[in-house]
């Protein structure tokens, strides 16, 4: 049997959490150990492909693959770490939605998509846009897991709880499989808010949380503008560090120790 990538969506209808600092800097850091990643961006603000200095107005990307005008390997590209492999998004995207609206396999176009990706890579990483979209249901519905950063503030845990309302919603509709990969609590501090937030998600949520924590690190919030994820833009960083670690805590939990 030829082997298959394991698919993670990384998604939480909140905006602005951290779920594209973590698609871009967690596929980074495992491309660091030589693991084959591909990550896929589906939102239409395209900051996944501007973050690893990828041009999002380049054509064709993602929305080609998806309506059927391009083919897998018109929409890879390269990144500056050779295990990195990205899918571009652009804006056009949020018009492929109307289109794909009126499709009847319109949950499943971006499944299908990936189809023949799935044997390239060890890992598959999506990209998510905030907002319950068409989207975001395609990006659970290709998915194997979801991968939920949490940004540790007062309203946390009202998102996450609207978030696995959807992965309810979504198993029982489009995707019986869908498993819940982690909840990665993003963006913490030294307040007692954010401690407070950790213990409250960790009290829920048991070992579904992450060991690792990604503290808010300024460093993390340049690397975008740079078009470089933060473990080439700055090594030595807090956030690098924390990124490197939860790159082996995923790995450990998907039997691949290193
Ligand atoms: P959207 O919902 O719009 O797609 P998002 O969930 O993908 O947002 P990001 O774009 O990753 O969130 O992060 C939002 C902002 O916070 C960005 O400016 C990013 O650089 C910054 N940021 C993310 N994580 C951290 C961190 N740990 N420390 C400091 N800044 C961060
Ligand atoms: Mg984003």
């Amino acid at each position: 049997m030829k082997p298959s990538a394991k698919i993670i969506a990384v998604s939480n209808q909140k905006g602005g959490v951290g779920k594209t600092t973590t698609a871009v800097s967690l596929c980074a850091a495992l491309a660091a150990s030589r693991v084959p990643v591909l990550l896929v961006d589906f939102d239409p603000q395209a900051n996944a492909t501007s973050g690893v200095g990828a041009d999002p107005t380049k054509i064709p990307n993602i929305y080609h693959l998806v309506n059927g005008e391009a083919e897998l390997d018109d929409v890879l590209v390269g990144t500056e770490l050779p295990s990195l492999h990205l899918i571009g998004a652009s804006p056009d995207l949020a018009g492929a939605e109307i289109e794909m609206a009126g499709l009847e396999e319109r949950n499943h176009l971006l499944r299908d998509a990936l189809e023949p990706a799935r044997e390239r890579y060890d890992f598959i990483f999506i990209d998510c846009p905030p907002s319950l979209s068409l989207l975001t249901i395609n990006g659970l519905a290709a998915a194997d897991s979801v991968l939920i950063p949490v940004q540790s503030e007062y309203y946390a845990l009202e998102g996450v709880s609207r978030l696995t309302q959807t992965i309810e919603l979504v198993r029982e509709s489009v995707n019986g499989n869908l498993e819940i990969e982690g909840l990665l609590l993003t963006m913490t501090s030294r307040t007692n808010l954010s401690s407070d937030v950790a213990m409250e998600l960790r009290g829920h949520f048991g070992s579904q949380v992450f060991d690792t924590e990604i503290p808010r690190n300024v460093r993390l919030s340049e690397a975008p503008s740079h078009g470089k994820p933060i473990i080439t833009y700055d090594l030595a960083s807090k956030g690098a560090e924390s990124y490197l670690r939860l790159a082996r805590e995923f790995l450990s939990r998907n039997g691949r120790g290193i």
